[in-house]
């Protein structure tokens, strides 16, 4: 349609390029302007079966699960060098069906190919254990797959996201369906071309894109699959999971946060100040571990918020494709909602300290940076997720009262201390309910290091050595000699 993009895409089922089942597309459009950019093939539930039935022949085949593991290693590694030729391409593709900068477009491609090759190089890693029985007896464990993997990925990162699950159940001998995000699909194409171009063998993994309510649905319900990863909503992944109970499916849920930082008394405050505005603002707040809560010690809270102020507000607002700090957000609903949660905390009485509101005369779907103080922990804008560019500040004058803040929501999936005494940090990173504890930088960590939720920001954890645990199964073998 525009821009260079291919105008249509396929989904690939069964190692072939097919359309959907009923002939359906669905449009995908550019959150910056709102025009369509692209069609793709819309996958039906038809689709998802067929999907299922190559998985399960290839995982039947024992292709993969007899293959030395250092060999499944090895298409991982040859996946991640097919995507060198597909840097700029995905850069574009992420810039015009995400709102991501042709910059962040391109940092993704590198944190794809980090991830097959961290997870290639674990391939023949994952080591089961002897256990003694005493005379006569010979005992050990195997990490069996489970075999097919059903995964469910989200629209804000979906290249990195889709392809750290799809290493992971590679490398320890499942194979994959994977439902894309209709939003934002067509990096995971390019990905499932760079698959196919790696020889990895017909149905091991297989990308349909489709409707969450219908082919969604259709795959967490499936009666052939026998493992679910799912990264987005709480709500959603409660649905999925009741799909899955019924045939005590495993599920690793990655959902989503509130997360909040404690910015003690003594912290850098120039430091804190840029790394809280990077942590909500960047991807315009759409990250699941964005740092959307700061609680800030009374005593430095008005210095802190004069830095935050005038960082956030230097921020430029605009297309990807034009470089701009902060891009749209995904489509229309997301930003009424936004919008709607901030009308609903001016209601409450926080203190809108900027922002607030969509930038208005801007075709696409912008949301203005925005920053909440006086904000209650009890407030609805306190609570709940609004995946924007919104950040709420809570004051509080004693730690165990910062812990209280911070702990007190539904979620725990990332939280965060600014503060040179290490001492306190430590105090505060064990008392802190989250998967994961950042101190004096958001997102400290990498993809070595395990990455998932506490409370209602779901189970299981993905990144790191310890993901790997999720896709697989344990296998004692006791021998009478
Ligand atoms: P979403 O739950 O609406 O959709 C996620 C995926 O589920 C999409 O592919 C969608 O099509 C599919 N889906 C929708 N309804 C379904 C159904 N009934 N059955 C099966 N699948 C269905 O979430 P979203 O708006 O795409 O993403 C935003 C949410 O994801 C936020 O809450 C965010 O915090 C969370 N998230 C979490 C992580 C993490 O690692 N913890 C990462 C990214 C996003």
């Amino acid at each position: 349609m525009t821009h260079g993009i291919r105008p249509y895409w396929q989904n690939f089922i069964g190692g072939e390029w097919v359309d959907g089942g009923d002939g359906g597309r669905i449009t995908v459009t550019d959150p910056a302007t709102g025009q369509p950019i692209a069609e793709v093939a819309r996958g039906t539930p038809a689709d998802i079966d067929r999907a299922v039935a190559s998985a399960r022949a290839c995982f039947n085949s024992r292709l993969l699960r007899d293959m030395r593991p250092h060999r499944r290693g090895d298409l991982m590694l040859a996946v991640a060098r097919e995507l060198d030729a597909c840097v700029e391409e995905i850069a574009l593709l992420e810039c015009h069906d995400n709102g991501k900068t042709l910059a962040a477009g391109r940092a993704e491609v590198a944190l794809t190919q980090r991830y097959l090759t961290y997870y290639a190089g674990l391939a023949d890693k994952l080591e089961g254990r002897q256990i003694p029985l005493g005379d006569g007896y010979i005992d050990y464990t195997l990490h069996e797959p489970y075999g097919v993997s059903a995964q469910i990925v989200p629209w804000n990162g979906p290249l990195p996201v889709g392809a750290r699950s799809i290493a992971c159940a590679i490398i320890t001998g499942n194979t994959v369906v994977l439902k894309s995000p209709e939003d934002s699909p067509l990096s995971l194409f390019v990905l499932a071309e760079a698959c196919q171009r790696a020889g990895l063998p017909a149905g091991a993994v297989n990308i349909v894109c489709g409707y969450g309510h219908d082919a969604g649905a259709a795959l967490a319900a499936h009666r052939d699959i026998d493992q679910i990863v799912f990264t987005g909503s709480v709500a959603t992944g409660q649905s999925v999971l009741r799909a899955a109970v019924d045939r005590v499916v495993p599920c690793v849920m990655e959902l989503g946060g509130k997360s909040g930082a404690i910015v003690y008394a003594d912290a850098d405050l120039d430091r804190t100040a840029a790394s809280a505005v990077r942590g909500i603002f960047n991807h315009a707040g759409q990250i699941c571990s964005a740092g959307s809560r700061l609680i800030v010690h009374r005593s430095i809270h008005d210095d802190l918020m004069a830095k935050v102020h005038k960082l956030a507000a230097q921020r430029s607002v605009g297309p990807g494709i034009e470089a701009c700090d902060m891009g749209p957000l995904i489509n229309a609903r997301q930003l009424d909602r936004v919008e709607a949660l901030c009308r609903v905390g001016v209601d409450e009485g926080a203190t809108l300290l900027m922002g607030g509101a969509r930038v208005p005369g801007m075709p696409g779907h912008f949301m203005a940076p925005t920053i909440f103080t006086n904000v209650r922990p009890d407030m609805r804008i306190a609570q709940e997720e609004f995946f924007g560019p919104v950040l709420v500040v809570l004051p509080f004058d004693t730690p165990e009262e910062a812990i209280a803040i911070a702990n007190g929501t539904d979620y725990g999936l990332a939280a965060g201390v600014y503060t040179r005494d290490l001492k306190l940090a430590h105090w505060t990173a064990d008392r802190l309910v989250a998967g994961q504890i950042y101190v004096n930088e958001w997102w400290a960590g990498g993809i070595e290091t395990p990455f998932g939720g506490m409370k209602r920001s779901g189970y299981g954890r993905e990144k790191g050595q310890e993901a790997l645990l999720g896709y697989v199964q344990t296998k004692n073998v006791a021998i009478r000699l």
